[in-house]
């Protein structure tokens, strides 16, 4: 496969291009934040805060999972402005014992006002079946209410404030750096790197039979409002990261310093190249990262080890045994396949169909990650194949 130059990156990562030296888009689209006026953009903020602070029963609402992003929007925000934030959380039903510390110590620390909101977990797993099936991404449920959940909150609350956390633009070219504008947490963003393209209606489409109905008001907590509503509280929704230099190892520092939050070990992911702790706060992350290798040859640690290479932080040479070593069976995987009902060959044929050329995935390889110490304390279900671990049956390369 060809990869970039710099930061390794493969011609199979969405969006990716080169450019006549081989380095890609997204190395070139990162320079460029050197050069952005951060201070021009400070400003903005503050004029952002000023317009909305004292307004409503809250200032501002923080989507919040307890991650190392969240976590530091919520302490900047709190510290550097004395907001008074509602915190919001769409529990996802994955949440690892390590963050669910972080957040509480966190929310006790900064001392805010924090909802949680934890959806059926029978439809979920439908929907997690569904979304596999359809585009081998288990996480719809995930992805569609961490971003619609909260904006339901603000519209309930009548808080138009709205902050997220790291641009899009530190991870895809949908967004950049280069055409210098703020980047809003719109319904276009949303339907076009949130939830897949299905939105709630479709997927209870789906769903939905006469054998096996599913109640519509299910769907309502995934449903993005309606644009009448957003607009009746004069909503503004937008990324702290468009406003101030988004460094993951600062922020983590800065967390670790200030609110004791841990890291965490990240199934697939050598802990040395993690130190900032990114995607410990779920426990199916494994599991996800291991279909996109399974999809396009790349996954967490080659996303890494690219940050850092980007930042300065490792050279290229330094980067590559990382990424010529990942892509092992995690253990998780056993735990996504009791929710989904589904023997590991089942799953290897679904997956098998998404391949992007000109990756190709060897099938026969049987080495796996370390477990992570947390994995006892997850539910579980069993799987139609659960015990088989040992004579597990691959998918033969045809
Ligand atoms: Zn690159
Ligand atoms: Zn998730």
């Amino acid at each position: 496969m060809r990869r970039c130059k710099r930061c390794h990156l493969p011609e199979t990562y969405e969006t990716i291009e080169f450019d006549n030296e081989g380095i890609c888009n997204i190395c070139k689209s990162t320079e460029h934040k050197k050069v952005i006026d951060w201070g021009a953009r400070k400003e903005l903020l503050d004029a952002l805060v000023e317009k909305y602070r004292g307004k409503s029963d809250y200032d501002c609402i923080v989507p919040f999972s307890g991650g190392k992003d969240s976590t530091f929007q919520l302490y900047y925000l709190m510290k550097e402005y004395k907001l008074k934030p509602l915190v919001v959380r769409f529990n996802h039903g994955f949440m690892r014992p390590t963050v669910r510390e972080n957040a509480e110590r966190t929310l006790k620390l900064l001392g805010a006002d924090f909802l949680e909101f934890t959806p059926n977990w029978k439809l979920v797993k439908r929907v997690m079946l569904e979304a596999f099936k359809r585009k081998t991404d288990f996480c719809w449920h995930c992805h569609s209410g961490i971003y619609t959940y909260p904006l339901q909150v603000a519209i309930r609350y009548n808080v138009p404030l709205l902050f997220w956390g790291e641009p899009l633009a530190e991870i895809s070219h949908y967004y950049d750096y280069l055409n210098d504008e703020i980047e809003y947490e719109d319904e276009t963003k949303f339907n076009m790197c949130r939830n897949l393209g299905i939105t709630a209606e479709d997927m209870h489409g789906m769903i939905d039979s006469p054998e096996d109905p599913v109640d519509r008001r299910d769907f309502i907590p995934y449903t993005y409002p309606a644009l009448k509503e957003l607009k009746r509280i004069q909503y503004c929704s937008v990324c702290l990261g468009s406003f101030i230099p988004w460094d993951y190892t600062k922020n983590s520092e800065i967390i670790m310093r200030e609110l004791g939050w841990k890291n965490d070990e990240l199934e697939g992911v050598p802990l040395e190249i993690n130190g900032h702790g990114e995607k410990i706060e779920c426990f199916m992350q494994g599991a996800r990262d291991y279909i996109k290798y399974m999809k396009r040859g790349y996954s967490r640690a080659t996303q890494i080890t690219a940050f850092h290479v980007r930042n300065g932080r490792m050279t290229p040479e330094q980067a590559l045994p990382y990424v010529m070593n990942e892509g092992k069976r995690p253990p998780s995987l056993d735990v996504l396949l009791g929710y989904l009902g589904m023997t590991e060959s089942e799953f290897n044929t679904i997956v098998r169909a998404t391949e992007v050329s000109p990756y190709h995935h060897d099938y026969g390889r049987t080495d796996e990650a370390p477990r992570v110490w947390d994995q006892d304390l997850w539910y579980k279900e069993a799987a139609p194949d659960a015990g088989a671990s040992n004579s597990r049956v691959y998918l033969k390369v045809v």
